[in-house]
């Protein structure tokens, strides 16, 4: 087996296609070197050593020994010096490289090679021996530490103390001859410590170190690490043994970072930093302040000291000209380290460079355009969940924040403002103007909400809720407006008396500003500074050619104006879903609604139903005429119907005397209306089975407003009537049939020929399993995967919170299956149905409508299901043209 392969002198056995044998810096080592570019030569033991090491009691293959020297002849070929020699000597680094890039979490050694000869060889020429023994100390205290297991605290007692004698405070001010009598006092000390005294052999040295950086990959950090970003612990490191090169020689030598393009706006121009006589550490530990690369960056950045393009003229065109080749042989914009040694330049990484959402877009277009990548790959190269960041008004990444709790994610976007504990204060406070005269803006800051404080919320600048889930009315309904909400944020107490909102000991009244990041969950003290989405140029382009891929259509959940508005806006090709019972949240309805429900004849709620239907008819009228032709999926009322029923002796004050009923009688009627488990209960076409007069308004509603649509605008409406909750086909017959009924009435009575299709929400498993039935008389399928996965995993929507992050946390769940569909459960229900529809109706229309259209993971599945159309709230709907894009390639 070939465990180590070697790089350097315009050669290597690797490539960066053997990141999984090499490791990240290992591949990209021996890609350079391949394409001739100046890297230090070296060798790669690979990641099979590191299996083989642990699956073997911390024991090397037989045959590594002899290829580790083999490697080595190679380096002493190429540089012309000898590891351990007395005159000409070579020293090494020894570095670790694993698949994934886990900065800092394992072990590294430089210098290695150093001993009492080699240190003498290395310090002849006069202006070394400083040089010299500074290396040397280094090596030896970062040897101790790492693979002898000497404390670093020990070697910087000894430091502090022959600089106290010397009277300086920085290290630098130290002589060679102080630094020859450190590195006494460090051998001395490691020998006290150990009994032995320092190694003197390299080769003994080499394997300390290759032996440390195998061992780093379990350290309690790297185990974390991985956990955290879910790397697996079986695929090892790799290990980079390469020749020294030294920055930190004298004047004519540097170290720095790069990145080909620039990571926060993608700017075309080389952007970094560097610092003249210095290690690579040095840069990173942030302990000198570095100084531009480019003469550009240094006259905008009005920095004093000169750039390296100033400085080193020939270096800064090598470099220059290198990052170019980089960037053009990868194709992607790199992150680039090199070191300047004596005047030359050596590249010692490059990997594809993190970048800004911004940036990423700017950069995949301007690539496009520059003719390095196609449409396609640009398309694939943008994270979806990303664009979310240019949506919405985020929090400036350089702000500081003061966090004093978390919660869910529940709705993106940053929002602050004061706190109010009520939708009346909401509106009372946000009718307000400020100093500025600019409206006040407030934060909602509920245990939960309900539909009562939908105006509330509209008039809120973000939402923050105590309790519920990702998927409860705060969240679902703030998604819907595309307003920020942080949900569910358990470790703050809301006591409404009070009005007081207590965390962590701290107490904030109405009033006080808070901020949230609804992409985060985080909630956060005072105003933070904020940036605006722009949705134009690159971001436009980049849509556009997703829009070009993709083959399924992407709709919106919507169904007030603003947010049909906002929905084409953000390119929807229709609504898939306008839940009608969001349009009776409203004040002025509210009461007529309330009437419905507690009627206890028919005729009493004729009476409210006769006051609701102007309204619905002119809510209908407005998204046929706002949509012009597209698609428009209405879905008949779907109430859980504790949210309509009035608790209050106000609110039911208010009924009664508008159905001229006693207050008493009525308070009996909600309370027996009251449910144990609602949202099993009385919902969806339940309603409409038990009082069809409640089907049939809205049937009318919907049509006649096609009717008026259709004459105001001159476009023929697309109008599909959805029935929700089905268990089969013969509840949803028999809601269709009162949809069908009205229809012809209302052609008969306006002489108009009305166009629509009937069809249903499959968001049971029993509607799901009978779905070729339903499909003898239902035209389309809309599969709601909220109450799918509800009703699946029988795990409540609103209650999950407490429980659901045990199962992922736990691995019992990969993910939380109201954000990402449940492929294997609920994904094979929506599959079974799919297919015995298409059997029995090979034509029929397929979609979603749940959570889940605006989820890229569930894209993805969408599209191998063959959907024709995933619906999700407005402000997902650029993020669903680009998933839907990806779903293809
Ligand atoms: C669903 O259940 O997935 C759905 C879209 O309906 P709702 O969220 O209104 O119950
Ligand atoms: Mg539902």
């Amino acid at each position: 087996t070939k465990w180590v392969l070697t790089f350097g002198g315009g050669k290597a056995e690797g490539s960066a296609a053997m990141r999984d044998l090499l490791g990240g810096k290992g591949a990209n080592l021996a890609e350079m070197a391949a394409i001739g570019l100046p890297v230090p030569p070296g060798f790669t033991i690979t990641t099979e050593v590191c299996t083989h090491f642990y699956a073997n009691g911390r024991s090397y293959p037989a045959e590594l020994e002899q290829q580790v020297a083999k490697g080595l002849e190679h380096i002493e070929a190429i540089t012309g010096r000898k590891f351990g020699d007395a005159e000409n000597p070579l020293l090494v680094s020894v570095r670790s490289g694993s698949r994934a890039s886990m900065p800092g979490m394992m072990d590294t050694i430089l210098n290695l090679g150093l001993n009492d000869r080699t240190v003498e060889a290395i310090a002849a020429g006069a202006d070394n021996r400083r040089f010299a023994y500074d290396s040397y100390r280094r090596f030896i205290q970062m040897y101790g530490d790492v693979v002898l297991g000497v404390d670093h605290y020990v070697f910087e007692e000894i430091l502090e103390a022959l600089k106290e004698e010397k009277g300086v405070t920085e290290d630098t001010e130290l002589d060679a001859e102080d630094l020859v009598a450190l590195v006494a006092s460090y051998k001395a000390k490691v020998e006290e410590e150990l009994g032995e005294p320092f190694p003197q052999d390299p080769k003994a040295q080499l394997w300390g170190a290759i032996g440390a950086v195998f061992s780093s990959w379990m350290n309690a950090r790297a185990i974390t690490y991985r956990k955290l970003n879910h790397i697996p612990e079986d695929w090892g490191t790799a290990v980079n043994v390469q020749a020294m090169v030294f920055g930190n020689m004298g004047e004519t030598s540097a170290t720095g970072v790069a990145f080909t393009r620039d990571p926060s706006t993608g700017a075309n121009r080389l952007y970094g930093e560097f610092l003249v006589n210095a290690q690579g550490e040095d840069v990173v530990a942030g302990i000198r302040t570095p100084q531009p690369i480019t003469e550009a960056a240094r006259e905008e950045g009005k920095v004093d000291a000169p750039s390296l393009e100033a400085r080193m003229p020939e270096v800064f065109a090598e470099f220059r000209e290198t990052a170019r080749k980089l960037e053009a042989h990868y194709r992607d914009m790199q992150d680039l380290e090199f070191t300047v040694e004596n005047g030359k330049l050596w590249m010692l990484q490059a990997r594809s460079g993190k970048r800004a959402t911004k940036a990423a877009i700017k950069i995949a277009v301007d690539f496009v355009k520059e003719g390095v990548i196609t449409k396609e790959e640009a398309v694939a190269r943008i994270e979806p969940a990303s664009l979310d960041q240019l949506l919405h008004p985020t929090i400036d990444p350089k702000a500081e924040r003061k966090i004093i709790a978390t919660g869910l994610p529940a709705s993106p976007g940053a929002a602050q403002g004061e706190i109010v504990f009520s939708s009346e204060a909401a509106e009372e406070v946000a009718g307000r103007l400020d100093e500025d005269k600019k409206r006040k803006a407030v934060i909602l800051v509920r245990a939960e909400t309900s539909p009562e404080d939908i105006s509330g919320m509209h008039v809120s600048a973000g939402i923050l809720t105590t309790r519920g889930g990702m998927t409860s009315h705060a969240a679902v309904v703030a998604r819907g407006m595309g307003k920020p909400c942080v949900s569910g944020a358990g470790s703050l107490r809301i006591d409404e008396k009070a009005g007081t909102l207590t965390v962590g000991g701290k107490v904030f009244r109405a009033g006080d500003v808070i901020t949230i990041d609804g992409s985060t969950g985080q909630v956060i003290d005072g105003a933070v500074a904020m940036i605006e989405p722009e949705l134009s140029g690159d971001f436009a382009t980049l849509i556009g050619w997703a829009d070009e891929i993709r083959r399924m259509k992407i709709r919106a959940n919507a169904e007030t104006p603003d947010d049909a508005r906002a929905a084409l806006n953000f390119g929807a090709e229709g609504i898939g879903l306008a839940r009608t019972e969001h349009m009776f949240f409203d004040e002025a309805r509210i009461v007529a609604v309330r009437e419905m429900i507690l009627a206890d004849d028919e005729a009493g709620r004729r009476k409210a139903l006769a006051k609701l239907l102007p309204f619905q008819k002119a809510d209908f009228r407005d998204l046929f005429e706002i949509m012009k032709g597209l698609p428009v999926t209405i879905r008949l009322l779907d109430p859980p119907l504790h949210e309509f029923l009035p608790h209050s002796d106000e609110d039911i004050a208010e009924v009664a005397a508008a159905m001229g009923a006693d207050s008493e009688k009525l308070r009996g009627r909600a309370q027996e209306l009251a449910e144990f488990n609602p949202m099993l209960g009385f919902r969806g076409c339940r309603l409409a089975i038990a009082f069809p007069e409640i089907a049939e308004m809205q049937a009318r509603a919907i049509f006649e407003a096609a009717v008026e649509a259709e004459r105001t605008t001159g476009e023929a409406v697309t109008c599909e009537v959805m029935v929700p909750l089905v268990v089969g086909r013969p509840d949803f017959d028999f809601v269709k049939a009162r949809i069908d009924a009205m229809a012809k009435a209302v052609e008969e009575e306006t002489g108009a020929k009305i166009k629509y299709q009937v069809g249903t929400m499959i968001e049971l498993p029993r509607a799901a399993l009978r779905a070729g039935d339903i499909a003898e008389t239902a035209e389309f399928f809309s599969f709601g995967t909220n109450d799918l996965t509800q009703t699946g995993l029988g795990v409540s929507r609103d209650d999950a919170a407490p429980f659901l992050g045990h199962y992922v946390q736990k691995k019992l769940l990969p993910f939380d299956p109201f954000v990402t569909i449940d492929r294997e459960g609920v994904g094979e229900l929506v599959e079974i149905a799919a297919e015995r529809g298409r059997a029995v109706r090979p034509k029929i229309k397929l979609g979603i409508c749940g959570e889940h259209g605006g989820d890229p993971a569930s894209i993805e599945f969408c599209e191998a299901v063959g959907l024709d159309y995933v619906s999700c709230s407005p402000f997902r709907v650029p993020i669903a043209r680009l998933a839907a894009a990806q779903a293809t390639l």
